[in-house]
Order: C-alpha cells, then sequence, then structure tokens
C-alpha cells in the first residue's frame, strides 16, 4: 500500500473514542471525526502542556506541521462543544509507541510498550482483555514498518 504521509506517533490508543452531548440520538447528530494525530496533538499540547516543539518531536514531525494539526484539531472540538456533535476518535497515519488494554472482567485498563504483547490482566490473572491499538488496525505498530525514515 502506498503511503502518502509519514506516519506520525501516538504514544497510546485512546481510552475513549466516541463522545455525544447526552440527551440527544447520536442519529440525529453528525459526526466529527477526531483523527488519532489529532487527538495526540492535543493530548500532548493541551493535556500535559508541551511545547509545540516538544509535541513535534514526540509524533515525529515537524514544528509546522504540528501547528497545523493542533489547530486543525482544536478547531474540532470547539464545534463539537460548541454546535453539538457526536465525536469519534479513529484513522490517521500514525502509529502507536504503546499499547493500552482493558480487562473485561475487572475493568481495569493497562498500558505497556508496544513490542510486548500481553495475555493476561496484571490484576486479576483475567484472559479476557481487549487489546486498543488492534482495536484500531494496528499490531506491534506495525511490524513491517521498518527502521525510522527521516523526517523531512
Ligand atoms: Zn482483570
Ligand atoms: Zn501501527
Amino acid at each position: 500500500m502506498p503511503r502518502p504521509q509519514k506516519d506520525r506517533l501516538v504514544g497510546h490508543p485512546p481510552l475513549f473514542t466516541d463522545f455525544k452531548p447526552v440527551g440527544i440520538r447520536r442519529k440525529a447528530l453528525e459526526t466529527i471525526i477526531l483523527s488519532l494525530d489529532e487527538y495526540e496533538a492535543i493530548r500532548l499540547t493541551d493535556h500535559l502542556n508541551l511545547e509545540h516543539s516538544q509535541a513535534a518531536e514526540k509524533m515525529e514531525i515537524s514544528r509546522p506541521t504540528f501547528t497545523r494539526l493542533i489547530e486543525q484539531a482544536r478547531s474540532k472540538i470547539a464545534q463539537f462543544l460548541i454546535e453539538g456533535r457526536h465525536l469519534s476518535i479513529e484513522g490517521g497515519n500514525i502509529h502507536f509507541r504503546g499499547n493500552t488494554y482493558k480487562c473485561e472482567d475487572c475493568g481495569n485498563f493497562f498500558q505497556s510498550e508496544i513490542d510486548k504483547i500481553i495475555g493476561k490482566c496484571p490484576s486479576c490473572g483475567s484472559e479476557n482483555i481487549t487489546d486498543f491499538a488492534s482495536e484500531f488496525g494496528h499490531g506491534n505498530c506495525c511490524r513491517d514498518r521498518g527502521e525510522n525514515s527521516s523526517d523531512e
């Protein structure tokens, strides 16, 4: 498959991916798609309070590219809050640095490095766990990614 854009790096898959105003039916709402790289831009800058340059480095993109990304992400979030939309986090040319899991038996969330395979919940030992990276269509991100090709 051709890769039109260099893959960006995202720390971990998000825990929550679907949002909507309370009391309005999902079907009555337009959907805004927030891509995983836009989500990561928000997380790094507005949640962890990193500088744009630090956040750009973590995602392995240039600073101007990061600035465009965060502006686009904020504009979508503003539209979601003010106009009332269904917001879904999905897609984007990305790979994950780490994975997130949920134990379906005890409800515990936990994280690991992307190259580790976790087969059991560390809290209760259950093997009934959901692998979030694979829910997004990723796995060991992604085995054929090759050496880090240089950015611009
Ligand atoms: Zn558990
Ligand atoms: Zn991947």
